[in-house]
């Protein structure tokens, strides 16, 4: 028998000057980057609340909490492999994972399966098992006036029991 479980994770970084860009582990020629604790990757960030949301364990407020200095400027990529690590651990396996960033600017087509290739190989999988995708607000909003990104992210997961 199998237990299959869904998680859905979201979040939102605001645009500063005097940071990289990174998305889904991939830096981004761009002349902003994210306000955060961590290189603020916000697509690698909903993708782990998926997760850890999935496998009922609490959230990356809780395993990575911004008041440890141990996590300043780190790398959201390396933090997903720790995720990964406790995923497998459990004995949970990912069966599909997909992802939508809300932004204006910068176009994602261009580095998406730089991006796929990335998080899938922190996660261990075929890049096939990794969606990733954005969208405007249509001048909408926050996220409309280019003041962040927002992404959500969705993943299945499967445990196999006795
Ligand atoms: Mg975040």
């Amino acid at each position: 028998m199998s237990s299959i479980r869904v998680g859905m994770g979201y979040d939102v970084h605001a645009f500063v000057d005097g940071r990289v860009l990174v998305l889904g582990g991939v830096e981004f020629p761009f002349p902003k980057g994210l306000a955060g604790h961590s290189d603020a990757d916000v697509l690698v960030h909903a993708l782990m609340d998926a997760i850890l949301s999935a496998m009922r364990v609490g959230d990356i407020g809780e395993l990575f909490p911004d008041t440890d200095s141990s996590f300043a400027g780190a790398s959201s990529i390396g933090l997903l492999r720790i995720v990964a690590s406790r995923m497998a651990a459990e004995g949970w396996t990912l069966v599909d994972a997909d992802c939508v960033l809300v932004l204006e600017a910068p176009m994602i087509s261009p580095h998406r399966d730089a991006m796929r290739s990335t998080v899938a190989g922190a996660l261990g999988v075929d890049i096939e098992f990794v969606g990733i995708k954005a969208t405007t607000t249509e001048g909408l909003g926050a996220m409309g006036r280019g003041e962040g990104i927002a992404a959500y992210a969705v993943v299945l997961l499967e445990r196999v029991v006795a």
